[in-house]
């Protein structure tokens, strides 16, 4: 079996601020490795930045001062709507904007890889209605976080974006 790993498919890493949560959830979703800074001060975040070579995204303008002054990428995606932002994302940082599978897809919560796993094994965790339905079922590898992903409701809604964010590269 050929294994294709998170980082040959998608390399760029990034770090994100307080001001753009969805978009972090995004990324990862997307399969990109994100941190979300939340309790991060400004030289946390530039020294991981640049450490381990993300792309900063942010809308402090004091922050996107230093961080070019450290030769770090850094943007201030603007944009109204979370399509707008992704698109701008895709022109300047050249990101994939395609239905993730799940080899790739990072758990959006945490950030952490996941894998698929056995209904049975989380009969528990899951609504009758949701078991019923579904059959496919991931959970995320963070032992902290154990979250369980399914091709539901919110699927259907990434879908429907990636398929709005086509349409505004080709208008
Ligand atoms: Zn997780």
């Amino acid at each position: 079996m050929k294994v294709i790993s998170n980082e040959s498919l998608r390399k760029q890493k990034f770090i994100v601020d307080k001001m753009y949560r969805k978009l972090s959830r995004w990324l990862r979703i997307l399969g990109y490795d994100t941190i979300f800074v939340s309790l991060l001060n400004d030289n946390e975040v530039l020294n991981l930045a640049s450490s381990e070579n993300r792309f900063l995204i942010t809308r402090d303008e004091d922050l996107e001062q230093k961080a070019k002054k450290l030769k770090i990428k850094t943007f201030n995606v603007n944009g109204k709507t979370i399509e707008e932002r992704l698109v701008k994302l895709q022109k300047t940082t050249g990101i994939e904007l395609t239905m993730p599978s799940e080899i790739i897809s990072r758990c959006s919560k945490c950030n952490s890889k996941i894998e698929s796993i056995n209904k049975e094994k989380i009969l528990d965790r899951i609504l009758d209605g949701t078991e019923k339905q579904f059959d496919a079922f991931w959970i995320c590898t963070n032992d902290k976080c154990k979250h369980i992903f399914w091709k539901g409701h919110h699927w259907e809604e990434i879908a429907n974006s990636l398929k709005i964010c086509q349409e505004l590269i080709d208008s």
